[in-house]
């Protein structure tokens, strides 16, 4: 099984961006960045400090098709 996790993106002050999309990262990634407050790395190679929650955001196509890939070529 693939350790990955959805996380949600906003726009950060820095990245003025309405398009809104939670990125899927791998749990580790999550795990570090909200510990240590680094930026992690999404599925699909964007980079953002995780510190928003969840909220209904609809999720990064990019980062879908990449983990449908993960797991097909991920599952023996
Ligand atoms: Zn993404």
């Amino acid at each position: 099984m693939t350790d990955t996790l959805v996380e949600p993106r906003l726009s950060d002050p820095d990245y003025h961006d309405d398009n809104e999309v939670a990125h899927i990262v791998r749990k580790e990634a999550a795990n570090a960045g909200y510990i240590g407050q680094q930026m992690i790395e999404a599925l699909c190679g964007f980079k953002w400090i995780p510190n928003k929650n969840p909220d209904n955001l609809p999720i990064c196509r990019k980062c879908v098709e990449i983990f449908e890939f993960m797991q097909r070529s991920g599952s023996n």
